[in-house]
């Protein structure tokens, strides 16, 4: 998941209290009307077929494991481009690949030592363990030398002035709350950080810095930098380790501090790149859509599996559980696997500028991309009355807690977040997250972090959902 929009929706979405819409009980007209009983029944059906399908984690193995990282613009990328839409065309949807130019930034060395500080035994360096941020420029080959200057915030590198930051290294040290993370508000803990990641740099370079490194936005205990989008700030950019940062921290606070950094990212002409569209076409109202979706891109260090392989999996669940039970939506349900979610957001760019006369006619639109963890239930953008009316599905995912409504202000994911601003009611599937940013963009996200059963209750959740909205009989109300 990009920074800004989750910056957005975490300061706002944990902040409140779910909406205990299943736990009432009355039924009004409404609900029965567009919830008619052999429609609950097809819903509980799928449940039932979710909780037991292991489609969804089949195809995030074949990603993770035999694709591998598909950061946008590389050959693992156009492989799942390729494989996933095989997969819909087997199912029997209707696939199209959308064009999308994608920006093609790739890893090159990364290594960083401390060479001069207080207390130094003679003959020695520290090793630090960093990262590049994604778009980061790179040093000469041999690295630059340069002096840490380290910043908690913006105000203080503000107050360094240009005088004391020109020809330096910054380091923002902006801490993870992991107490926020730990009591269950791990999207605010990460928008409160993620700032420093993407603009840091850039006003690091504003006041003439040689190089910017931020401490990794996740913060778990095994020393793994983590990396992510940085706007692009014309200098080397990385991530160091929450144990590096604290190190770099503590000995210069002791005294000068020096370090030899070298980071060779380079950056290649823009790819050729797609999103995958498939339809599952509507029996009634075929020209109104329901977007079920994630993103196929993912970031290099891992291999993509809960950002977001998971998410693109379980959206492709949801056709194949209406292909298994012979189920026909009364609107067209539209399986998106989105490009480039991670660099810039070219993916959700172009299908905005190719299908926006159509966002009138979008019913819907669902995105999963926040992790595999169990299902709470969903971040929703839509009128209350709307939310409302959700009720009849909220009672067939209270049986696994996938039952809670979070209003949010903002675009329940970045993908769908254009579809949001111009009125299309949007969910975002709101995983347990608690443990999400210690894996989050680091070479630790990979498939053995994803549990099958909770995988299962996600597709369950995208599922159900999906099919009920492409289903009940009215559209929401927008
Ligand atoms: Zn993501």
């Amino acid at each position: 998941m990009l920074c800004l929009t989750l910056l957005l929706r975490a300061a706002h979405a944990q902040n409140q209290p779910p909406m205990p819409f299943a736990a009432q009980a009355q039924t009004s007209q409404a609900e029965q009307a567009n919830f008619p009983p052999q429609l609950l029944e097809e819903l509980s059906a799928i449940k039932a077929t979710a909780l037991s399908d292991d489609y969804a984690y089949r195809q995030v193995a074949h990603l993770t494991e035999n694709v591998g990282p598909r950061p946008s613009g590389s050959l693992q990328a156009k492989a799942a481009v390729d494989y996933v839409a095989a997969e819909l065309r087997q199912l029997g949807l209707d696939v199209r690949l959308e064009e999308v130019k994608v920006p093609h930034w790739v890893r090159g060395a990364e290594t960083a030592e401390l060479i001069e500080y207080r207390g130094q035994a003679a003959g020695t360096t520290q090793k630090v363990v960093l990262t590049a941020l994604g778009g980061s420029t790179s040093t000469p080959a041999d690295g630059i030398v340069a002096e840490v200057v380290v910043v908690n915030d913006f105000n203080e590198l503000k107050a360094l002035g240009r005088d004391r930051a020109a020809g330096k290294i910054i380091l923002f040290n902006e801490l993870f709350d992991k107490q926020k993370a730990a009591a269950g508000m791990a999207f605010m803990a990460y928008g409160e950080a993620v700032r420093y990641r993407g603009a840091g740099p850039k006003a690091a370079a504003d006041l003439g810095a040689v190089a910017a490194l931020v401490r990794s936005v996740g913060d778990a205990d095994f020393r793994l930098p983590h990396t992510g989008f940085s706007m692009p700030a014309g200098i080397p950019a990385g991530a160091v380790t929450a144990e590096d940062a604290d190190l770099i921290a503590h000995l210069s606070s002791q005294g000068k501090v020096r370090m030899h950094l070298t980071l060779t990212p380079q950056k290649l002409p823009d790819a050729t790149s797609y999103n995958v569209i498939a339809d599952l076409k509507g029996s009634d109202h075929p020209e109104q859509i329901v977007v079920v979706s994630g993103h196929l891109d993912s970031w290099d260090l891992g291999t993509g599996a809960i950002d977001d392989g998971a998410g693109v999996v379980i959206a492709m669940e949801a056709a194949e559980i209406l292909q298994k039970l012979h189920l026909r939506p009364k609107r067209t349900l539209r399986v998106i696997a989105w490009m480039d979610e991670e660099n810039g957001g070219s993916g959700s760019q172009a299908y905005t500028r190719d299908y926006s006369a159509e966002f009138p006619r979008c019913v819907a639109a669902i995105e999963s991309d926040s992790g595999a963890a169990h299902p709470l239930g969903f971040d929703v953008r839509m009128t209350p009355h709307a939310a409302e009316l959700l009720r009849p599905v909220l009672a067939i995912l209270q049986s696994f807690g996938a039952n809670a409504v979070m209003p949010s202000s903002y675009p329940p994911g970045a993908d769908i977040a254009a579809m949001s601003e111009a009125g299309v009611p949007a969910l975002g599937v709101l995983q347990d997250g608690r443990t999400y940013f210690n894996y989050h963009h680091s070479a630790a996200d990979t498939l053995d972090k994803i549990v099958p059963a909770e995988l299962r209750e996600n597709a369950a959740a995208m599922a159900v959902m999906g099919y009920a909205l492409a289903s009940m009989k009215d559209p929401l109300p927008r």
